[in-house]
């Protein structure tokens, strides 16, 4: 059974458990678009749907989200789950300089601050927008006072991602010589090849047997990475209530494999040992370290 436990017992780590408070229609269509209301039910869903369980996780919170709703930031926290920055605009990390980056990380540490008095020191960029382009990020992320992170995606996509980057949590030593704790989303290694199987489309479309190997993959090996998850993949009829023209595409891309969503995650929340990203770092006895080197920027 979950429980929420932060050290690792009988030998299994804790895995991360992790969602992305933001609206479907300004973070996946347009940065510019005000947020619909449906970011708040969506997460009170999953708030139910963890509390079910038992299990607390970690809820990454954009700062626009949380400037409208600070009450759900309230109930998040109340409810045992560890609060985290998800930036505030989500603006790609890799469309911006380091100076707009350190002032949209500032921005979003101070706001959920400010609402529940605690200190937030964990981040998860937009869109896993680090990748080796922009590896100075890391140390903007350390100058403002971040101590853990789950944005470098150790799969390489059409979008996003790092070759060769670990896919267990680990010791992040910076390009600038600073260290971060790391939190990958978890992924399947199989015929040679390596799918990010832990959120996203991945997670949505294969069967609920190939997400439970990948992590009895991860686990097997004393390892923790993390599941991620968005407030809107717990709602199937987002898009019917949404006042904006959608394309099919996007429609049929994004809607797919969302009615079996909340089920698969409530298997896997049973089926292994998750946590917050804080109980997956304590878990591990100890953390290997990985270095990035060639820092540009
Ligand atoms: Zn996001």
């Amino acid at each position: 059974m979950s429980t929420t436990t932060s050290s690792g017992v009988n030998g299994h780590p804790v895995h991360a458990i992790t969602v992305d408070v933001e609206d479907w229609l300004q973070s996946t269509v347009d940065s510019k678009l005000p947020l619909t209301e449906h970011f708040y039910p969506n997460t009170q869903r999953v708030l139910e749907a963890f509390a079910e369980r038992g299990v607390r996780g970690t809820f990454y919170i954009l700062g626009l989200a949380a400037e409208k709703a600070p009450d759900l930031v309230r109930a998040i926290h109340a409810a045992g789950h560890e609060v985290q920055s998800h930036g505030y605009g989500h603006e790609l990390v890799f469309q911006l300089t380091p100076e707009a980056f350190r002032a949209d990380l500032l921005r979003s540490k101070a706001l959920l601050e400010d609402i529940l008095g605690i200190e937030v020191f964990g981040y998860r960029a937009p869109a896993f927008s680090i990748t080796a382009a922009n590896l100075w990020a890391l140390d903007v992320l350390v100058e403002t006072g971040f101590r853990h992170d789950s944005s470098v995606f150790p799969v390489v996509t059409r979008r996003y991602g790092i070759a060769g980057a670990p896919w267990f949590a680990h010791r992040l030593r910076t390009p600038g010589g600073n260290e971060l704790l790391e939190v990958p989303v978890a992924s399947y290694r199989v015929m040679g090849k390596r799918l990010p199987v832990g959120g996203g489309g991945y997670f949505r479309l294969f069967p609920y047997g190939v997400i439970r190997r990948c992590i009895k993959q991860i686990d097997s090996a004393g390892q923790a990475a993390a599941i991620y998850m968005h407030p809107y993949e717990y709602n199937p009829t987002e898009f019917a209530n949404i006042d904006y023209p959608i394309s099919w595409k996007l429609r049929l891309h994004q809607g797919l494999g969302r009615g079996k969503f909340p089920g698969k995650v409530d298997r896997l929340l049973g089926d292994f040992r998750f946590g917050s990203v804080q109980d997956a770092l304590d878990s591990v006895e100890e953390l290997p370290v990985h270095e990035y080197r060639g820092a540009v920027g």
